[in-house]
């Protein structure tokens, strides 16, 4: 099968990498040569750590890198894909631009696909004129390590469309389950419904962010408490979940004010520095004091 990933940003190049070690022929754009560039550098990257690790040959990493394809051209990219997977960033009225587009260029029978962790694949749909060609295709991050892949029908998503959607998940040795188009899908809602109580908890002084983490890690068996994946995710990606899901789902969403007010310092989590944990080189080193306790503070528990 070809397949065009739209956006070779940190989902995109990894979506290429597990459809090309899946066999299929893919093609990766981006709207700057950099950006595609820096997409195919790290779906290399992420190759030679399997080499490392001993999970990929050589030759497995090579015959991967040769069904990938790079490009800035959209009409290039699309022209004879059977599926095409954008993940550019999360805006509706870009999606919908995107899908038009696509709409435009590619065969009338490409299966369009959204890699939206909390939009309307609905809304993005009625972008097309075929729109029962649309679906969702929610994968985790990194692509290349989380098994799972969300499937999100839309309303107007054929079941043809569905079928080809499962069919290409399992094919790509990907687990997945089907939920149907709402506000956050499954994962997201929950997710961050935890994420949202765990910070609201740090401003009630019900525990440190460490210690919550740490219940919810050993008492819970969650492989990342919830305020640490927060400072993974990107205080800024959380804030904006929240605000579409208090508007879609209510006030049980609204955003809590340390995650505002850190938004708004530029506190962002892991990728600044500092979010609810400070960050050196990658590693949690500390806790932020921003709820009250002085400045930054150590971290018994790193
Ligand atoms: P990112 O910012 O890392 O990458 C987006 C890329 O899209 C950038 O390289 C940008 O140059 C490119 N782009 C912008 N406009 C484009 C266009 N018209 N055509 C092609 N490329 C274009 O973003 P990301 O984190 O990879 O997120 C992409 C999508 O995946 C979003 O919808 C996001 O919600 C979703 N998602 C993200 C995560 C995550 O943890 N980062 C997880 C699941 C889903």
């Amino acid at each position: 099968m070809r397949i065009a990933v739209l956006g070779a940003g940190s989902m995109g190049h990894g979506i290429a990498q597990v459809s090309a070690m899946a066999g299929h022929d893919v093609i990766l754009r981006d709207i700057e040569t950099g950006f595609v560039e820096d997409g195919l550098d790290g779906i290399r990257e992420n190759l030679q750590g399997g080499v490392d690790r001993e999970k990929l040959t050589e030759a497995e990493l090579e015959e991967t890198l040769e069904r990938i394809e790079g490009t800035t051209d959209l009409a290039d990219a699309v022209a004879d894909a059977d599926l095409v997977v954008e993940a550019v960033p999360e805006d509706m009225d870009l999606k919908q631009e995107v899908f038009a587009d696509v709409e435009a260029a590619a065969d009338e029978d490409t299966v369009i696909a959204s890699n939206t962790s909390s939009l309307s694949v609905t809304e993005m749909a009625s972008a097309l004129e075929h729109p029962e060609r649309a679906v969702g295709l929610h994968f985790f991050n990194p692509p290349h390590i989380m098994d799972l892949v969300e499937i999100v029908i839309a309303e107007q998503t054929a079941e043809r469309t569905e079928e080809f959607a499962v069919d290409y998940v399992r094919g790509i040795d990907k687990t997945d389950v089907v939920v149907r188009d709402t506000a956050g899908f499954a994962t997201s809602r929950l997710g961050l419904a935890l994420g949202l109580e765990a910070i609201r908890m740090v401003e009630q002084g019900v525990a440190s962010p460490a210690d919550i983490d740490e219940g919810m890690e050993l008492g819970y068996g969650h492989p990342m408490g919830p305020i640490e994946l927060t400072d993974h995710v990107g205080l800024d990606v959380r804030l904006h979940i929240a605000e579409h899901l208090r508007e879609e789902l209510g006030e049980r969403f609204k955003p809590p004010q340390s995650l505002r007010r850190k938004v708004r310092a530029g506190k962002l989590g892991k990728k600044t520095g500092e979010g609810y944990y400070v960050w050196e080189d990658g590693e949690r080193v500390g806790t932020s004091g921003d709820w009250g306790q002085g400045s930054t503070q150590g971290d018994a528990n790193t």
